[in-house]
């Protein structure tokens, strides 16, 4: 069996061990004489599988007891919507800090329910930082701030959040979910699509505090009402049942590997290796500023766009995929979420020398 690195943004790798066990109970989880694709929403075994997954959730995250878990369909951006149609109905206004393409798509969506307005953006260097904020740049009486965490198509993360005061802040963690410790006290909301770090796509995990919920607008549609789902116990309709069942296998996972402080080291020492590389290549070159750069997606280039290509190319070749940089930044993008090991790094890095060496 070949399996190769996948450094794709997402869809991403999933654990050996998960894609093994889930294999193992695909005709007959544990006794039940089905597969859980196969098996009702409604049924005993159903439910207790999605408990342990929210339980296995709130034990991994800390998440304070006054936060519900929501697992939702519709990707991250469906919440685009979802966040305004919710929360957006005091004031009517929302402060948006613009850090990418991710943002950039939600902002917009939120202009068309209410007075959405982009506070700050890097996008006069490509989103190549995370811009600074003080508490005076957003307005007191906005329903909320919103950012994007973990910039996934740019490689910046916000390693200090933005001081917002007392305005709810909100957060799309899509792909930084799990990567290490965060703490949900800080947040209003935070959510984000499972299929970079949680799971397979099909499931978007909210954790949202209780006083947020219960404020959406009379024309909320029902299914992007969070109230209802949190009444409901995600079960309001048929949920991603399978994709709920991988992320409990990821969940454990995680959890035998010794929780988010782990898995954080070891994706510090992931990165590292790779940003180590890049800061004393002569070749290649990482496109974030230092003091910003993410844990999780890192891009970088050549300068000379027929070399990348060439590079690409030849990573395809050597079971290194899906690493061509998103069209925006050119050049490569390696994701290194939690699931791609230690080795698909150093080989990453070791294919790189060599291929500066061969070609310069
Ligand atoms: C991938 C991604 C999205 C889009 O997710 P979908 O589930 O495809 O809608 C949104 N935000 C961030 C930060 C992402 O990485």
């Amino acid at each position: 069996m070949a399996r190769v690195y996948n450094f794709s943004a997402g869809p991403s790798m999933l654990p050996e061990e998960v894609l093994k066990k889930a294999a193992a109970e695909m005709l007959d989880y544990e006794g039940s004489g089905q597969s859980v694709m196969e098996m009702s929403h409604r049924s005993k075994v159903f439910e207790s599988i999605i408990k342990s997954a929210e339980a296995l959730l709130r034990e991994l995250m800390d998440i304070p007891e006054n936060y519900k878990v929501l697992f939702l369909q519709g990707g991250a951006s469906t919440q685009f919507a979802a966040i305004p149609l919710n929360f957006m109905n005091g004031s009517g206004k929302a402060d948006y800090i613009i850090t990418g393409q991710w943002a950039k798509k939600a902002f917009a969506e939120a202009q068309k329910y209410g007075d959405a307005k982009a506070v700050a953006s890097s996008a006069d260097k490509t989103f190549s930082y995370i811009p600074k904020t003080t508490r005076e740049d957003f307005r007191a009486d906005a329903d909320y701030v919103y950012i994007c965490l973990n910039n996934t198509i740019y490689g910046t993360v916000y390693h200090q959040l933005p001081d917002t005061g007392d305005i709810p802040l909100i957060a799309d963690i899509s792909s930084c979910f799990l990567s290490e410790p965060l703490d949900i006290s800080k947040f209003a909301m935070v959510y984000g699509g499972a299929q970079k770090n949680v799971a397979p796509a099909g499931l978007t995990i909210a954790i949202i505090r209780e006083d947020m919920l219960g404020k959406a607008r009379d024309i909320t549609p029902t299914m992007l009402n969070y109230q209802i789902h949190a009444d409901n116990d995600s079960l309001y309709n048929t949920p991603p049942c399978y994709t709920i069942y991988i992320c409990k296998l990821v969940l454990d996972w995680i959890k035998s590997l010794g929780g988010l402080s782990a898995v954080a080291e070891r994706n510090r020492k992931k990165a590292e290796i790779l940003y180590n590389f890049l800061d004393n290549s002569k070749m290649f070159k990482g496109t974030v500023i230092a003091e910003d750069r993410s844990l999780m997606n890192v891009p970088f280039i050549t300068g000379n766009e027929e070399l990348d290509a060439k590079f690409v190319k030849e990573a395809t070749a050597a079971g290194l995929v899906n690493i061509k940089g998103h069209r925006t930044v050119g050049g490569m993008r390696a994701s290194i979420y939690n699931a791609m090991p230690i080795e698909g790094v150093e080989k990453l890095v070791e294919f790189m020398a060599d291929f500066e060496k061969a070609n310069s």
